[in-house]
């Protein structure tokens, strides 16, 4: 990490906010690197402090596209196919894209449903600008969509149901589970991607009821 001057200005400052509660001795030197460090720290938990409250004032932005995306899972459900669904979203929060899972109907392994919006939206518009969109999934996206929203330069993904509670419907011993939240794969990659959910999951985890069993 490189010093600069607006970060010389802030930096007393700054090792005031960071330092509070951290327990560092007077006689430990401050350098950049652990001040980014401690940073990063406090962020990682503001976030987790934030996302553990899913139904709080700060998500109610992202219901309305939460619940378009949960009406794509049930339109995916009603054609026959698992009732996942997912929506793009541009800066100025116009919907540009929606998509069903169609994993039945295509007999296609690979369609799920952020995979086919990903697919869509990389085909339709520049990594630049895709990173300036957010998409919103009805359901945790698994590793297989996490990796391809990473490729498509997307920065921001919402949930509407979590893993967690989407495999808690299921038998423990089910083959079919790959427990791994988007979070330990997109946290993974060098570029930032911001993660927030769930959002309305009681809404959300509605169509799994009784469908997996
Ligand atoms: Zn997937």
């Amino acid at each position: 990490m490189t010093w600069n001057c607006e970060f010389y200005l802030e930096k007393e400052k700054l090792i005031k906010v960071l330092s509070f509660g951290h327990g560092k001795t007077e006689n430990e030197e401050w350098n950049p690197e652990l001040i980014f460090d401690i940073y990063k720290t406090r962020l990682n938990e503001l976030n987790r402090l934030k996302n553990s409250f899913p139904d709080c004032k700060m998500h109610k932005e992202h219901h309305k596209y939460i619940q378009k995306a949960i009406d794509c899972a049930s339109k995916a459900k009603e054609k026959g196919n698992h009732p996942f669904g997912a929506v793009l979203v541009n800066a100025t929060g116009e919907i540009l894209l929606e998509s069903e899972n169609t994993v039945i109907s295509d007999n296609d392994i690979t369609g799920h449903a952020e995979l086919n919006l990903v697919k869509n939206a990389a085909r339709l518009y520049d990594k630049e600008f895709l990173s300036t969109c957010t998409l919103y999934s009805s359901t945790e996206p698994c590793p297989m969509c996490a990796g391809a929203i990473f490729w498509s330069n997307i920065r921001k993904v919402v949930f509407g149901l979590s893993e967690r509670k989407f495999y808690s419907l299921f038998d423990k011993r089910n083959e079919e589970i790959l427990y791994m939240p988007c979070k330990d794969v997109l946290d993974k990659g060098n570029k930032r991607i911001q993660i927030i959910g769930p959002v309305l999951e009681d809404e959300a985890i509605k169509d799994h009821k009784g469908f997996w069993d």
